[in-house]
């Protein structure tokens, strides 16, 4: 699944041992992964990083996962969730999929099975909803994962693309720093005080250099804000 690049996932698990077995395969598979363990970790995380995917266990310490579900379908109606649970008789699985998960695996299950049902929710048009994000003369191509003006891909490295995507889908609003650096990093990673900052100015030259008609204002102290070159 070599198109599980710069895809990021958020796990929302308690069990120590299954998060960071699910965080090791997909990783592997170049999936950029944050894992909580608390449902109001999730609420934050869900709040400041556009994620592309969804795992959400049910018994949680501090609630029902599916009480997640029900604020990202109003909030983000494209975004896949499948949830994970050993609460499998039909009852719990009809509960999980009326509040809108997309899928419901009951553990245990096997690692194959799940790669499968991220690969099957990713396909759904839903998902897709957003194709593309347009500003200046450039492009974003959501679905690709890259960006383009006249056509031509521009060449960025992974995470001057997350700067990038990131900055996009909030064009014309002010980003903090923190979550440009979480969608960036992840929760995890050692973040360097001023890589942000470099990997911002490499973007704004590049993104010049392509004639994007677009700027990246620095909002000093607070994060980064772009939009269309006047
Ligand atoms: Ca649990």
């Amino acid at each position: 699944m070599t198109e599980g690049a710069s895809v990021q996932i958020l796990i929302v698990e308690d069990e120590i041992e299954i998060a960071e077995t699910l965080r090791n395969v997909l990783q592997r598979e170049l999936f950029v992964v944050d894992h909580v363990a608390r449902l109001a970790m999730a609420h934050e995380a869900v709040r400041s990083i556009s994620y592309d995917l969804i795992l959400l266990d049910r018994t949680l310490p501090d609630g029902d996962g599916l009480s997640l579900v029900r604020v990202l379908r109003t909030e983000h109606p494209g975004l896949p969730i499948i949830v994970l649970s050993a609460r499998g008789d039909v009852r719990d699985r009809v509960a999980g999929l009326d509040e809108g998960a997309d899928d419901y695996l009951i553990k245990p299950f096997a690692l194959e099975e799940m790669f499968a049902r991220i690969r099957a929710v990713r396909r759904r048009p839903a998902v897709l909803c957003v194709e593309e994000i347009r500003a200046g003369a450039l492009v974003f191509d959501v679905v690709h994962d890259e960006a383009l003006v006249a056509g031509v891909r521009l060449d960025l490295v992974r995470r001057e693309l997350r700067v990038l995507a990131t900055l996009m889908k909030r064009r014309g609003r002010t980003v903090l720093r923190e979550s440009l650096e979480q969608a960036v990093y992840g929760f995890d990673d050692e973040v360097q005080s001023n890589t942000l900052d470099s990997h911002v100015s490499r973007l704004r030259r590049k993104l010049s250099e392509a004639g994007a008609g677009l700027e990246i204002h620095a909002v000093r102290g607070v994060g980064y804000l772009l939009r269309a070159s006047t």
